[in-house]
């Protein structure tokens, strides 16, 4: 007699086994059947089916591990499994089809929509390695295959962050190069609306004026946009260098507050600065420094009223040096003061200002130097950003 097909049928209700257990058998298959996952694996070793048709849910380990268990074993590997699914009732993830093929499943059908026999056939007829039942096989403990799985996903999950990880510096990369590819075009618009505002070809009327001056604040937020990707890949690459030399923290506030004393002004903010008459050195990347400082201060600016107040101050303590820079803006809510500072987030993304880069950026800079930064606010009254720098 020629040799009748086995199946394997999994399912945690015995409804399913009465309903499919006689249609497979009429289809001329040798049915075996399991309650729970630790026994479809179990059965699978013991008795090498030729399909196993596997329901997703179930109790303890669900179709899925069961699925990636076997099919990352050698001398299960090849044996065709179908998973099945009553559909919403027990949703683990969405999109069970994809997921059902993500775990090496040969093929997926729904409960009640399926035609298991004509499902099953094809899967027969596919060429498969040799296997074979192992009588001498003993059956594994619940303990064994769950070791034996949290394995598995460990070794999983490690291809996946690897992957992922991957992709990352390829975005990154690409980021970067973009960026790079950019600076060059804006560079040169840059120096044509410099020349055309110094009059170098011709004095120009008021409304070429303005519409050079627009151009520039354009150019000028670009070009910000482009330093800040640049940072942030060289963030994310590691490749974030400081050139550490003696920096005057008060002279550098100094030329800061200068050069944006005229954006200030424009809103009528006026810029208050607390220097003490006793410059405070620190070691650190002057560049980056000011950078961190600038970006502080042109947020001040940006999120404060017309007509407000941006204060400075700059105070030595035992170790180390603070600079605090209030507004008096909206204010900041409790529950953003740290959110505040992490990448692309804003707290209005519509209001066309920025794209939240800046903080995130500013708190790296300062923690490579060795110091921290942070906002304090009630939420009404503005808000203050507060840079400790050690002072060694
Ligand atoms: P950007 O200003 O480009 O959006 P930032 O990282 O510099 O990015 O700031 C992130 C968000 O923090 C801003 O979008 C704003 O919502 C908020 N923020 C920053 N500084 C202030 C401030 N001084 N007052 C109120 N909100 C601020």
């Amino acid at each position: 007699m020629a040799h009748k097909p086995t199946i394997l049928l999994v399912d945690d209700s015995p409804l399913v086994h009465q309903v499919y257990g006689p249609q497979l058998e009429d289809a001329g298959f040798e049915v075996r059947h399991a309650e729970d996952g630790i026994a479809a694996i179990n059965t699978t070793f013991l008795e090498m089916p030729d399909v196993i048709v596997l329901d997703i849910y179930m109790p303890k380990i669900n179709g899925y591990q069961v699925c990636r268990l076997l099919k990352d074993h050698a001398e299960t590997r090849a044996i065709p499994i179908v998973l099945i699914t009553s559909g919403e009732a027990h949703r683990l993830v969405d999109h069970p089809k994809h997921w059902s093929f993500a775990t090496g499943a040969d093929a997926y059908v729904k409960k009640g929509e399926m035609d298991l026999v004509a499902t099953v056939q094809p899967l027969l007829g596919r060429p498969r390695g040799p296997h074979v039942a192992t009588a001498a096989r003993r059956a594994m403990s619940e303990i064994e295959i769950m070791t034996a799985l949290s394995a598995l996903l460990d070794k999983q999950l490690y291809r996946d962050v690897s992957h992922l990880q991957e992709l990352n510096e390829k975005k990154s990369a690409f980021v970067s190069l973009v960026a790079h590819e950019l600076k060059a075009p804006l560079a040169v618009i840059k120096g044509s609306m410099g020349n055309l505002a110094s009059k170098k070809f011709g004095t120009l009327s008021p409304t070429q004026r303005d519409s050079v001056a627009v151009v520039q604040r354009t150019v000028d937020r670009l070009a910000r946009l482009i330093r800040e990707l640049l940072d942030l890949s060289r963030i994310e690459a590691g490749r974030m260098v400081l050139h550490r030399e003696p920096v005057a923290l008060g002279a550098l506030l100094d030329d800061i507050i200068t050069t944006y004393q005229g954006e200030a002004a424009a809103k009528q903010v006026v810029v208050e600065w607390q220097r003490p008459t006793d410059d405070i050195t620190v070691t650190g990347d002057r560049d980056r420094l000011e950078q961190v400082f600038i970006n502080l201060l042109i947020n001040a600016i940006k999120y404060t009223p017309d007509g407000g107040l941006v204060t400075i101050a700059l105070q030595p303590q035992a170790s180390l040096v603070r600079v605090e820079m209030r507004d008096t803006g909206a204010g900041i809510g409790t529950a953003d003061l740290d959110r505040i500072f992490h990448l692309f987030e804003r707290l209005d993304p519509e209001d066309g200002q920025g794209v939240g880069l800046g903080l995130p950026i500013a708190r790296t800079l300062v923690e490579l130097h060795g110091g921290r930064v942070w906002a304090e606010s009630d939420g009404t009254h503005g808000s203050t950003f507060i840079v400790e720098l050690p002072l060694t």
